[in-house]
């Protein structure tokens, strides 16, 4: 499994950070990007499942490998 940010919708509000702060990084502004390359450790599958169902932009995605 991986995540992925869509830039273009993220609005900082930080939620998934907060969430799964293994799973994100932020940049100087709080605008969210996945981690190194996005892939979700083993066991980490429901904090990333809980920061996609927690934005309020619908950004982040699950890509299922
Ligand atoms: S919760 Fe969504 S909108 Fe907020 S920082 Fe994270 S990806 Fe961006």
């Amino acid at each position: 499994m991986r995540i992925h940010v869509d830039s273009e919708k993220c609005q900082g509000h930080n939620r998934c950070k907060a969430l799964a702060p293994d799973l994100f990084e932020l940049d100087d502004f709080g605008y969210a990007s996945a981690a190194a390359d996005g892939s979700v450790a083993p066991g980490m599958e429901e904090k990333a499942r809980l920061a996609v169902n927690n934005c309020p932009e619908f950004a982040i995605e699950i890509v299922e490998e």
